[in-house]
């Protein structure tokens, strides 16, 4: 899986809008590399950001997720990991301060993953 390099700066810069609120998307994108973010209507917690399953547009193909923590810290939370097994394979946290270095990939299971950038 690969994800184009714009798109990570598109989600850095959509994080850095929201923070200190969290900002979450969905990943899409056709063969096999992760070109567009979906956003869709969210409930901002303490914690995460839930996603309305009913508002997603039929037919779409979901690489996975994406949502950024307003602190220095990538790691997924529990609630983080349940969201992992509900959609796709492939989830990005972007972490504050959001600069091409504060971003890391997990795969369903909460296992770290690398992701290449094109
Ligand atoms: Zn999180």
């Amino acid at each position: 899986m690969k994800m184009k390099k714009e798109l990570l700066k598109a989600i850095l810069e959509s994080a850095k809008s929201a923070y200190p609120y969290e900002f979450v998307a969905l990943l899409t994108g056709e063969k096999g590399i992760i070109s567009e973010l979906v956003f869709l209507p969210s409930i901002s917690g303490e914690e995460s950001a839930l996603i309305h399953l009913e508002m997603l547009p039929l037919g779409l193909r979901v690489y996975g997720t994406v949502h950024s923590h307003p602190s220095p810290c990538c790691e997924p939370s529990e609630e983080d990991f349940f969201l992992f097994t509900k959609f796709g394979k492939v989830h990005v946290i972007v972490c504050y301060p959001f600069t091409m270095k504060d971003w890391k990939c997990f795969d369903s299971n909460g296992e770290e993953i690398k992701l290449e950038l094109v």
